[in-house]
């Protein structure tokens, strides 16, 4: 059995090794630890092993986690699941980041709601990259205004876009998606101040999506183990 600082070893050399392969320096690809479904105490073991960005799934539980661990000053909490309406607030006064923003209304709520004694809320966009019916994203047809909306809002910096590519594509498909996803980050790259994050790339993709310019890969399972 390996332990969480191990495997967390693994996925930085797997990172700076995908990074190198592809010509950009490694220190270009950040890791966001999901720690989703896992102990407060898996956490800390992270922490411990020096990782400092953790990203959570279900509002609650995300929320739960920030308040028990608010001696942790320098943590980065990222919420990157789907977020209803009537959970806004609590996600505005407890996170760092939001990368599952899709729509107008979500983005509405977490500038009204963001306190003003916190920075302004980094967002990133999720876009439904492979316009499947199943999963949320912002539907490519949709991405301009949400961009600029979002760019608009005073207590919201917009970061960047969030992706989950479809599970077990050809290795044609992954391709395809991940070049569509990068020509959309550079688009907005090239004329947003801020816009400096391409969040793609999981446990299972990691290397496809830094060798197509992922500034971000979200890993779970490699670093805590499967979920159960
Ligand atoms: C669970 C999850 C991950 C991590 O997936 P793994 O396969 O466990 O690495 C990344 N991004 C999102 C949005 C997730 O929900």
């Amino acid at each position: 059995m390996q332990t969480i600082a191990e495997r967390l070893d693994s996925a930085r050399k797997g990172i700076d090794q995908a990074a190198t392969s592809a010509h950009r320096p490694p220190k270009t690809v950040k890791l966001l630890a999901v720690s989703k479904t896992k102990p407060v105490s898996d956490i800390i073991e992270a922490y411990e092993a020096g990782q400092r960005m953790f990203g959570e799934n279900y509002v609650q539980e995300g929320v739960e986690k920030v308040q028990e661990l608010s001696g942790f000053k320098d943590i980065e909490w990222h919420m990157i699941g789907p977020i209803q309406s009537n959970k806004t607030k609590v996600v505005a006064e407890h996170f760092d980041w939001v990368q599952s923003v899709d729509r107008e209304k979500i983005a509405r709520r977490l500038n009204e709601q963001r306190p003003a004694s916190m920075p302004p809320l980094n967002v990133c966009i999720q876009v439904n990259i492979d316009d499947e019916g199943s999963k949320s994203g912002v539907a490519l047809n949709d991405l301009a205004s949400l961009v600029e909306f979002v760019a608009s809002q005073e207590r919201l910096c917009l970061r960047g876009l969030m992706a989950i590519p479809k599970a077990n594509p050809s290795e044609e498909q992954q391709r395809v998606t991940l070049s569509k996803l990068k020509e959309l980050f550079d688009h907005y790259h090239t004329s947003l101040s801020n816009f400096d994050t391409l969040s793609v790339g999981m446990s299972s993709d990691m290397a496809e999506a830094i060798q197509h310019g992922s500034t971000m890969v979200r890993i779970g399972t490699a670093i805590f183990g499967k979920r159960t």
